[in-house]
């Protein structure tokens, strides 16, 4: 069998053409424009790139962009300020605070400072609560385009066995609360998860989120399961640096029904996500239709 390449560039460009029609149909019929702020501490270069292509990506769809960068010495009060000044901003609906944030400066409590209605990333506690009790939330951008590929692929996700790898708080967990919310048999797996192979050939859904090179071979996938690899790993092979995932993609696709290459996968639905996620927000915070198939 060789799997389906599930396209994640080309699925990304859909979300994003969906999403600016709403934001123009919004600007039309109610004279709003969404509006994301997105905050950088510091110089790191992962960081930069992130911020600058998020940034060109709001404007390309049509929404305002206010981005913020601070230096690397910035104050957890400035910091704090600086939300609390943007909370209070009726112009800014989405806010995200890039990470990781320099060593002094507490990454719970800042991200604990958005409003929630604006945490466009989802990992404000009330919205992890509130996903986990399967209510309205703000869903964490990478496993909300997992998921909106899975149901993409799939239809109804209803009665799968799901397995995740990983249990972060950004992706694994979130993942595993989406795939039960779609009634999924769901089953976390992390590092201290015996017989893991085990585990992986029951599923017919696995979502690798480790930060380990190629971890997972193919002789662990069920034949016609669909993989989610969204694990990014910068490794050198023949002297060169490329970029890999955490399933080792030529033997997962000769058994699997459907595969993310990375890159190229589950990488470009996180920007469309979170533009997803700031469109959802105004239309909320203004007592709008939300869009349909934008969100969890
Ligand atoms: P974390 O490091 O926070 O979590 C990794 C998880 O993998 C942990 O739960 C850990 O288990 C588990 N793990 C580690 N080693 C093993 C092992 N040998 N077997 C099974 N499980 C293991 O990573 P993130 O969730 O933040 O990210 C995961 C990957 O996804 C990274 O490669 C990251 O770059 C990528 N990523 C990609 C995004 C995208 O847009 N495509 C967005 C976010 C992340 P334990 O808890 O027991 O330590």
């Amino acid at each position: 069998m060789t799997a389906q390449i599930i396209d994640g560039k080309a699925f990304a460009a859909k979300v994003r053409a969906e999403v600016a029609q709403h934001v123009a149909q919004m600007k039309a019929a109610h004279g709003i424009t969404p509006g994301l702020a997105v905050v950088l501490v510091g110089e790191d270069p992962a960081s930069q790139v992130y911020v600058r292509s998020k940034g060109k990506q709001t404007v390309e769809v049509g929404m305002n962009s206010f981005e913020h960068k601070l230096d690397a010495a910035t104050s957890e009060a400035d910091l704090l300020a600086l939300i609390a000044q943007l909370n209070a901003d009726p112009a800014v609906h989405g806010i995200l605070v890039q990470l990781p944030l320099p060593g002094h400066l507490n990454e719970d409590l800042v991200i604990n400072a958005i409003a929630p209605e604006k945490d466009v990333d989802g990992f404000h506690i009330s919205n992890v609560g509130l996903l986990a009790t399967g209510q309205k939330a703000m869903v964490p951008c990478t496993p909300l385009g997992c998921l909106m590929m899975l149901r993409d692929h799939h239809g109804s996700l209803s009665g799968l066995n799901a397995v995740v790898i990983g249990r972060s708080n950004i992706v694994g967990k979130p993942m595993a609360q989406l795939l039960l919310r779609d009634s999924c048999t769901v089953t976390v797996a992390h590092s201290r998860t015996k017989d893991i192979a085990d585990v992986v050939r029951g599923a017919d859904i696995v979502v690798a989120a480790v930060g380990r090179a190629e971890m997972v071979p193919g002789d662990w996938i069920k034949p016609g399961a669909t993989v989610i690899d969204v694990g990014i790993n910068r490794i050198e092979r023949d002297g060169k640096p490329v970029l890999v995932g955490d399933c080792d993609f030529d033997s997962c696709a000769a058994v699997a029904g459907a595969i993310t290459p990375v890159p190229g996968g589950v990488g470009p639905m996180t920007i469309a996500c979170l533009l997803a996620n700031t469109l959802t927000a105004c239309a909320r915070a203004n007592g709008l239709d939300e869009p349909q198939g934008l969100t969890a």
